[in-house]
């Protein structure tokens, strides 16, 4: 895109004339559409404290921020409004083409993608259905299979079309419980435990004639990843937008087999009548999640895993003087695959328990949140975690924000080893 000539090159050029020219104050139109382009800053109009995420990509701390790229780009997509049909078409058929699937669906988040996938799975060949769910589906087909160790907090977005879950556990079970009423085998990438592997789980609902998802929603990096599963033979596959791929928070992925994608899209908004008419997504995020896409996959994984292991170091090489302190750098497995750093030390030398610490952090100025599994059992997906343990989450940092994080932990601590 060229610079000059657009709206913003505009600006900024008038703002530096006239600032060169003293006349700034005395043009008020050009300063106050200035300032309009600019946009205000609501936060401070509407007393919202601003917080550094220390935490990770959770969505009550509002998840990722945008690549300043995305960003440019929704800015860009609101100035123009456009046909919905044509651009979520045409979003969707550029996604696939890079994400190396068949198809693929914007839609407004990974829960979001769930529920419209069910959906497909129920009404696929069969487009008046759409509007019998959720509560007519007694002539659909409405069993999806599940593993017990895969039910989870985001199985309620599966259930919101009126399905019905079979639990299994063993292989065999799995085979022996499919139904002329079975619709879809539904498997989520993240959980850490159930009998059944990714590729037995497609194998056997293929077997079977049945439709699989894989919900992978927080699980890139890698960024292979995003083809991974529709390769291993996952009839759809959902992604959160707004986690690692640094998305509108409020879009997802929805990506698979294309029979099943258009019969996603007839659940979708605009469409009235169906489940999905609430999960509007709007076209700045549409255009959003298309630039987010092509700003993920100019990243590396080596250069992402790099630069946040620097970060993580950055703040244990500040902490190094604590008492009893000792820290490692710690990958989980699947979710959220990428370096956090995990802090421990003797609460009879240091005399803040880590829960405390947060507490202190997230009081203090600027605004501190460290990762939920602080202090805590459970702990945040593939984490560690418990009464004696800090997590700080890195890779949603803003640059300049780790050095800010380990000097307010290096004070607290400090303090509290006095
Ligand atoms: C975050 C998450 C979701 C929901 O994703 P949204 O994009 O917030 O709707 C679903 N499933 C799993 C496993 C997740 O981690």
């Amino acid at each position: 895109m060229k610079k000059t000539g657009t709206r913003r090159g505009f600006f900024s050029w008038t703002r530096n004339a006239l600032a060169a020219a003293g006349a700034m104050r005395a043009t008020p139109s050009f300063a106050a559409s200035e300032l309009a382009a600019q946009g205000e800053d609501y936060y401070a109009k509407l007393g919202v404290t601003k917080i550094i995420n220390a935490a990770g990509t959770y969505t009550a701390l509002t998840a990722s921020i945008m690549p300043a790229k995305v960003q440019a780009a929704v800015a860009a997509a609101a100035n123009h409004p456009a046909r919905l049909a044509e651009l979520q078409q045409k979003a969707g058929e550029y996604i696939a083409q890079r994400l190396q699937c068949e198809a693929a669906l914007v839609c407004a988040g990974a829960a979001s993608g769930l529920t419209l996938g069910t959906a497909a799975c129920m009404t696929v060949g069969n487009r008046q259905s759409v509007s019998l769910l959720p509560q007519e589906v007694s002539s659909l087909k409405n069993e999806v299979i599940i593993q017990k160790d895969h039910r989870y907090s985001y199985d309620h977005a599966i259930s919101n079309c009126g399905i019905r879950f079979v639990e299994v556990e063993t292989l065999d079970q799995y085979d022996n419980s499919f139904t002329p009423r079975t619709v879809m085998c539904h498997f989520f990438n993240a959980a850490e435990s159930g009998q059944i592997s990714r590729e037995q789980w497609v194998e056997v609902a293929h077997r079977h004639g049945v439709p699989c998802f894989n919900d992978a929603a927080a699980d890139v990096p890698p960024i292979s990843n995003l083809w991974n599963y529709t390769k291993m033979g996952f009839d759809l596959v959902t992604f959160s937008g707004g986690k690692g791929i640094r998305g509108p928070q409020n879009a997802g992925l929805l990506l698979g087999r294309k029979d099943l994608i258009e019969a996603a899209s007839w659940s979708n908004s605009p469409h009235d009548e169906t489940v999905g008419r609430g999960m509007k997504v709007a076209k700045e995020q549409i255009i959003g999640m298309v630039a987010a896409v092509d700003w993920f996959l100019s990243q590396s994984d080596a250069g992402m895993e790099a630069e946040f292991r620097r970060r993580a170091e950055r703040i244990a090489a500040h902490l190094k003087d604590i008492p009893t302190l000792t820290h490692e750098i710690i990958v989980p497995a699947v979710a959220n695959a990428v370096p956090h750093l995990v802090i421990r030390y003797d609460q009879t030398r240091v005399k803040k328990t880590p829960l405390e610490v947060s507490e202190i952090l997230r009081a203090g100025t600027p605004s501190i949140e460290l990762n939920p599994s602080t202090g805590r059992k459970p702990a945040s997906a593939g984490l560690p975690g418990g009464e004696d343990t800090i997590v700080v989450g890195v890779w949603m940092l803003q640059p300049g924000e780790d050095l800010i994080v380990a000097r307010r932990l290096r004070e607290v601590l400090q303090k509290a080893a006095a």
